[in-house]
């Protein structure tokens, strides 16, 4: 399953790489989903069940939609600050 590479930066300080659409559920493991971790201060891939029992805040993947336009940033809300001040960038695929 092809995925996007990601970069997701607010002026708060979060800042985190990510490689989106990573799913070992394919191969019978629980599927995940991007979300932030407060106890690590990050966004990063985490199981999907651990996400929900945790009431953690998931992240969407706003290039997931668009296949052939690749603006450079997308303004997002930060699960951090909750301010719309956090630029989620597109640096890459991987598949
Ligand atoms: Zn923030």
């Amino acid at each position: 399953m092809p995925g996007d590479f990601l970069e997701y930066s607010c002026s708060c300080g979060l800042h985190s790489k990510v490689s989106s659409g990573f799913s070992l559920a394919d191969i019978g493991r629980p599927p995940t989903c991007i979300a932030y971790d407060p106890k690590k201060k990050r966004i990063r891939v985490m199981d999907e069940a651990d996400v929900e029992a945790r009431g953690l805040i998931k992240v969407a993947d706003p290039y997931d939609s668009l296949v052939y336009q690749t603006p450079k940033f997308i303004m997002m809300t930060c699960p951090a600050c909750g301010q719309e001040t956090m630029k989620c960038f597109h640096t890459g695929w991987w598949d």
